[in-house]
């Protein structure tokens, strides 16, 4: 599944002609999108990003950084970006309006239900149907390799997540091995109510392959996988 190419795409989402997302591999930069003729006219969106459950509706390129950790756009020729290492990338995309959103899902944002959050936010915009929603989750630590402690468990547990399918239970007391990707499907399922066939999922873990970035593998390095999303400036 990786190949020469410096991002990831899921081919349902590439089927879409009006949108352009991606998944960089380490070494992919946001210069690199900018140095493509055919996305010379889009602006990139970044965030400080906190670890938190904010989620902002872009309408025009603002003038600096927000602090957010959830895009949402229905604006032509913006990448919205989300920068992770380990963290789960997550896009949602409304089929219908022509809607997107970047989402940035640590245990943090995960745990605090940041897709929800973002949902609802279309859902009041843009009248957004989650049959009509499409979400892609891209690379991401994978359960066995993201041990956490007490304190995460009982966290997604305050939020009613189950614990079953979320969790596995570690070798010692109070350790445990999180899976944010079974925790956002099951946000985008149970609560959000999109169909399950509408998830697709590109099932790489950043801790185990080396052409991706992994904080816990490597905690010095602050570089960070670009994540992007756009909408193409296009009527049919
Ligand atoms: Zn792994």
């Amino acid at each position: 599944m990786i190949n020469d190419k410096k991002y990831l795409s899921l081919k349902e989402l590439n089927r879409i002609p009006w949108l352009i997302h991606g998944f960089g591999l380490a070494g992919f930069k946001l210069e690199d999108l900018k140095a493509d003729s055919r996305l010379a006219s889009f602006q990139a969106v970044e965030m400080n990003q906190e670890h938190s459950t904010r989620v902002l509706l872009i309408e025009q390129p603002p003038e600096s950084k927000i602090s957010a950790d959830g895009l949402i756009t229905a604006r032509p020729e913006l990448f919205l970006i989300v920068k992770t290492a380990d963290c789960l990338p997550v896009f949602l995309v409304d089929t219908k309006h022509r809607v997107v959103a970047a989402l940035h899902g640590g245990w943090r944002g995960t745990g605090g239900r940041i897709a929800e959050a973002a949902f609802e936010l279309m859902r009041k915009s843009f009248s957004t149907r989650p049959e009509g929603t499409l979400a892609a989750l891209g690379p991401a630590i994978e359960a066995r390799c993201y041990e956490v402690g007490q304190e995460v468990y009982d966290f997604f547990l305050r939020q009613d997540f189950p614990a079953d399918g979320i969790f596995l239970s570690g070798d010692k007391p109070g350790h445990f091995y999180l899976d944010l990707r079974a925790a956002n499907r099951w946000l985008l399922t149970r609560i959000i109510g999109l169909p399950a066939e509408n998830i697709y999922s590109l099932e790489l873990c950043t801790f185990c392959k080396p052409q991706l970035l992994s904080h816990r593998r490597q905690p010095a390095d602050q570089t960070r996988l670009i994540n992007f999303i756009g909408i193409r400036n296009i009527k049919y």
